[in-house]
């Protein structure tokens, strides 16, 4: 298969196998109605990390490094959170949720805030309605406390993958795609501008005029880090899956028979 042959397996076979991945999980998942806290979270976590690598693979144009990192920083983020979580399920879950709920009424505040400044009545704003009948919707909203301390789980990144055992995995990745997030100077230096050919002007730098190279090694990373949540999971939930995994088809056994024709 060449280069051009995979790229269009990828864009039309990923989504489907790793949609099959996503589903035969969740029909086994572990459910306690008496709580469902933590099957709510961890699946919906999961899911997020689907839809996200789905999006990468499927869409060549964000196989930059101007792009990518973005992507790829969230899926990190969602690995490390679903690694802590499991290590107390109940309690940490419950974490996870009041803070999005927290997060939401300062959301329904300010927006409504907005609303009314503009001279328009809140109660028509469908926004607004979603969000307050999302926070209905949870049994318990009369608790929620608004935390404005930054971090729901109140430890920040690396603390948490050092808590989770993963602490060379969020080494290796996140700090690095971090820069692409923040747009710090490690990445507008390095992949905005570039040197100057004028050999009078001293090594200046000056904008990147042709488009960055799109690289294979993006929507690898993001299949990766799907097939490491579902291992995950797997391993904590004690899943027994048989369903083969898209990742290792699509990339691994790839780069096998490329190694073997080399
Ligand atoms: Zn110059």
């Amino acid at each position: 298969m060449d280069e051009n042959d995979w790229v269009d397996e990828l864009v039309t076979n990923y989504a489907k196998g790793a949609r099959d991945e996503f589903l035969a999980r969740w029909k086994v998942w572990p459910i306690d109605l008496q709580n469902p806290g933590p099957s709510e979270v961890t699946i919906g976590l999961l899911h997020r990390q689907y839809i996200l690598a789905v999006n990468i693979v499927g869409n060549p144009g964000t196989w930059s490094i101007d792009i990518a990192p973005i992507l790829l920083r969230s899926m990190v983020e969602v690995y490390i959170w679903l690694s802590w979580i499991l290590v107390a399920p109940v309690e940490r879950s419950m974490k996870f949720i009041d803070d999005g709920l927290g997060k939401e009424k300062l959301v329904i505040k300010h927006r409504t805030d907005e609303i009314e400044a503009m001279g328009l009545n809140p109660e028509d704003d469908w926004m607004l309605n979603v969000s307050k009948a999302w926070i209905e919707d949870h049994r318990y909203s009369f608790l929620i406390d608004v935390n404005l301390s930054g971090s729901w789980s109140g430890l920040d990144m690396r603390k948490m993958a050092e808590e989770a055992d993963c602490r060379d995995f969020y080494r290796f990745t996140y700090p690095s795609f971090s820069s692409t997030v923040h747009s710090t100077w490690n990445h507008v230096g390095k992949v905005d501008l570039i040197p100057c050919q004028n050999p009078l002007h001293g090594g200046h730098r000056v904008p990147r005029e042709e488009a960055i190279p799109l690289s294979v090694d993006f929507p690898l990373l993001a299949a990766k880090y799907l097939d490491k949540t579902f291992a995950l999971l797997d391993k904590q939930l004690n899943l027994s899956i048989d369903v083969e995994s898209t990742f290792e088809r699509l990339f691994v056994e790839r780069e096998e028979e490329a190694s073997n024709e080399a």
